[in-house]
């Protein structure tokens, strides 16, 4: 199988490319990227073939057509840049990802696209969000943070409007977490766990945006990855057509507990101690934090029980040990 990942330089495509040449020696790779940093282990591999390319800025056709499935990764996924930059995201995340999803139906190629738990918004289902059942809830036009939200929701509706005329999987990541997620050593924005972690390195205090009292449940990037080798196997035609939440509604968890839970363990590892008297958790206002145009998400939780009836997946790695294995990639290499 011929498999083209756009953005496969970033957290999900390298740990996806990672697997995909270790379990299966006739999959061939192309990745297409900015930046091949974490990827750069894999650059010599005759399976893996790396393409440096904007796709803001040339077209990616000749690769659609050569590949047998398509998955588009490159976006962006960071809170602070939909409030910042609300344009940039929809440039890239809205625009640049429609014109791949149209070349895989022109080409007739299979699509497998990161859809994200936050399509589901404020959706205040309390069971577990369903794919098909449950409300995407977002806010006001002011509120700029919904820009990613409902870009990824209208690609999910178009994706799914071409109906038969496109072989589509869309899965969903609830807050997948691993080594690679993000450079704790630049001071650029990142997601919550790299952010706390960055932090520390730095002798910050751990900020809690409207107390920390916002649930998320925190996916291992190993346990997501078993999942999107499944939909990539796609046995008996399982992943054809379907929506699936990937993430671990095991692993819930507050952000005021995992700001705690991440200070509490940093005291293992030693380049953390010396940085650690002076860091303390402290409390902001979303409006000053974030700017007006923020609105937050209390509680997120995915019901995954199709992932587990169609794709036979089911998460494994708790909470700890996710930190953990997190935390040693960053701290003890
Ligand atoms: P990431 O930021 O680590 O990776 C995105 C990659 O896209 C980066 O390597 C970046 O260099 C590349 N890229 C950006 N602009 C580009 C351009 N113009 N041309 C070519 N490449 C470009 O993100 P990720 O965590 O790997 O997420 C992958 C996908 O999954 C995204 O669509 C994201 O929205 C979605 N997702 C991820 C999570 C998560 O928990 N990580 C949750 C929900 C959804």
């Amino acid at each position: 199988m011929n498999i083209l990942v756009i953005g496969g330089g970033g957290f999900i495509g390298s740990h996806l490319s990672e697997e995909i040449l270790n379990r299966h020696s006739d999959w061939y790779l192309t990745s297409i990227d900015i930046d091949s940093q974490k990827v750069s282990h894999l650059l010599g591999n005759k399976n893996f073939n790396f393409v440096s390319l904007d796709i803001l800025k040339e077209s990616v056709e000749e690769h659609v057509k050569r590949c047998d499935v398509v998955l588009p990764l490159a976006a962006i996924a960071n809170p602070a840049t939909y409030v910042t930059d609300p344009l940039r995201v929809f440039e890239l995340d809205f625009e640049a990802n429609l014109r791949i999803v149209k070349l895989a139906v022109k080409h007739n190629k299979r699509l497998i696209f990161p859809s994200t738990s936050e399509v589901y918004g404020m959706c205040t289902d309390v069971d577990g969000f369903d794919e098909e059942a449950s409300n995407c809830v977002t806010g006001p036009i002011c509120k700029q943070r919904w820009i990613y939200s409902t870009s990824k929701q209208l690609l999910d509706r178009v994706i799914y409007a071409y109906g038969d005329r496109l072989n589509y999987t869309l899965f969903r990541p609830f807050n997948w977490i691993g080594p690679r997620l993000d450079n704790i050593e630049s001071a650029g924005h990142s997601r919550v766990v790299t952010k706390f972690l960055s932090d520390i390195l730095r002798g910050r205090n751990l900020v809690l945006v409207n107390g920390g009292q916002q649930q998320r449940c925190f996916t291992y990037i190993s346990d997501g990855i078993d999942a999107l080798i499944k939909i990539l196997e796609n046995e008996n035609k399982c992943a054809e057509r379907k929506i699936f939440n990937i993430g671990n509604p095991n692993n819930e968890l507050s952000i005021r507990s995992l700001a705690e839970k991440i200070l509490y363990m940093a005291r293992n590892y030693r380049s953390l101690q010396k940085h650690l008297d002076g860091v303390s958790i402290v409390e902001m206002d979303s409006a000053d934090y974030y700017g007006g145009s923020y609105q937050d998400v209390t509680r997120r939780i995915p019901s995954i029980r199709r992932a587990k009836e169609c794709l036979g997946w089911e998460p494994i790695v708790g909470i700890d040990d996710l930190l953990q294995r997190t935390m040693d990639f960053y701290f003890k290499w």
